[in-house]
Formats: structure tokens, sequence, C-alpha cells
């Protein structure tokens, strides 16, 4: 019989409390370690639950080194949790080492699911969810960004970024460059928070939305945009397109199209 601990990989709310879950709750208050990105930052939600577990910081920066120290404790039978700041880990977030290393290692790692800001967006954006591609964060610099969407202009899956407040502007121009001005997109801001706000429109409105009013480029982003709708989408060539948008331009529907 295996004496190893088991490592759960816990949600936690990405703004609204009430999201946390019961499970997650029991999960952090039972085990005896939790590994948090930010061990200030998870203290607060740990206390409002009353959560009095030792934990532990993993961030990206420690995480290898860190990691095998923990993965040593798991093999000697600590039950471990990590949790992130906000959402799932290893979503855009610290753990794929550890996770990676602990499943090779034959350690039993558990999900605790709940939020994820990429996930709840998609359930409201009203873009097509049948298929659907996470991008995480797109570059920083602008160069590196326009290339990182060149790649992405022909994807037809519903396309996910995270985004910070201070770049969101920038990179809503880029899209709107690389994708085309008339290409439908969502802003999911502050989901579950107070200012929560869903806008939907073209590339290029959303531009001139987020320039109109500061508050509209502050909080946390999830930012959609529908993919590209090609031939293999559609069954229709660009140049039966072209003609067909002649002809629907002079003649009565059913005439265009028969
Ligand atoms: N692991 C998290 C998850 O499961 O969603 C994501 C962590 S990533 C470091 C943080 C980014 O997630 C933010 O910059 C933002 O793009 C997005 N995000 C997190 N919380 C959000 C919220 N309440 N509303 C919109 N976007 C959010």
């Amino acid at each position: 019989m295996s004496h190893a601990g088991t490592l759960y990989i816990v949600a936690t709310p990405i703004g609204n409390l009430e999201d946390m879950t019961p499970r997650a709750v029991r999960v952090l208050s039972e085990v005896d370690l939790i590994a948090a990105e930010d061990t200030r930052h998870s203290a607060r939600l740990l206390q409002h639950f009353g959560i009095t577990t030792k934990t532990i910081s993993l961030h990206e920066h420690n995480e290898r080194s860190k990691g095998e120290e923990l993965l040593t404790m798991l093999s000697n039978g600590t039950q471990l949790a990590l949790i992130c700041d906000a959402g799932t880990p290893l979503i855009s977030d610290p753990g794929f080492s550890l996770v990676q290393t602990a499943r090779a290692k034959g350690l039993s790692v558990v999900p605790i699911p709940g939020a994820c800001a990429a996930i709840a967006a998609l359930s409201v954006a009203g873009l097509p969810t049948d298929r659907f591609t996470f991008e995480g964060f797109p570059p920083a610099k602008s160069l590196a960004r326009q290339a990182f969407f060149q790649q992405l202009r022909c994807e037809t899956r519903t396309l996910l970024f995270y985004e910070s407040p201070h770049r969101i502007e920038a990179c809503l121009k880029d899209m709107a460059d690389v994708f085309g001005g008339t290409r439908p997109a969502v802003i999911a801001r502050e989901l579950t928070k107070i200012f929560e706000t869903l806008h939907a429109s073209t590339l290029h409105e959303l531009c001139l939305w987020l320039t109109q009013d500061e508050n509209r480029r502050r909080g946390e982003f999830v930012v959609l945009v529908r993919g590209a709708v090609t031939e293999a989408t559609t069954g229709v060539s660009a140049e039966t397109e072209r003609i067909l948008r002649l002809l629907m331009a002079q003649l009565p529907l059913k005439q265009a199209t028969s």
C-alpha cells in the first residue's frame, strides 16, 4: 500500500467569494499544507473561510526548486493542496511543473474544480462554444503581439485571451489590425465583481468603446474573438462569396442565389 500523499489542485473564486465551493473549503482545511502563489494574498481568503492550514509559497520563480521539496513531502505522505491568487491553478498560473512531475512519479493528483475566468467569460459571451482555443496572455510588446495574432488569423475556433488593464487598449488595436475591424469580439471585464461588464461588438467598435471612458480600461479582462469564417467553415470560396455579394447588391435574393 502506498503511503504517499495526494496533490489537490484547488480552484478559488475570481472575485465573488460565494464562488468558493464547499469541497474546496473542506479540502483546504483537511490537507497538511497549502502551496499558494502569494501566501499573503491567499491569507485573506483562507481567513474568510476559517481555514488555518499552514501555507508555503510556490510561484513562477521558485516553482522548480520548491517543487522538488514539495514532491519529496508528497512522496513521504504529506497531503498537499495547490491554489493560485484567483481561479484555477495552472491556467496562466503556476503549477504545471509540479503536476507534471507528480504524475510522472505516479503520485495521485486530484482536481477540485471551480472558477476560471476564461470559461466563465466563454459561457456568457454568445460566441460559438463548441470549439474554442485558450491563448493565455498575448506578448507584451506590439511587434511580438502582432506576429502572435498573425498565426491565429485563420483560426476558425473561438479565441480566448487574458489581458491586463495597462495593455488592453493596445492589444485590441493590434487585434483589429490583424484580424480585421469587422471581426466580432467580446470584452468580459471584472467577472463576478461589482463592475462586471460584458461588451460585445466588432473589434473596431471595441477599440473606440475602450478609448471613450478610462473606467472601461480598469480591472481584469478576458477578450474573446470569433473564429475566422473560411471556405472550410462556410463551404463557399472567397471568389464565390465576392461574386455573390456583387449579385446580391444588384438582384433580389432569390435570383442572386439560384
Ligand atoms: N488562473 C486564473 C483563472 O483560472 O482564470 C487566471 C489567472 S491569470 C494570472 C489572471 C488573468 O485572468 C487576469 O489578468 C485576467 O485576464 C483574467 N481574470 C482573472 N479574474 C478575472 C475576472 N474576474 N474577470 C475577468 N478576467 C479575469
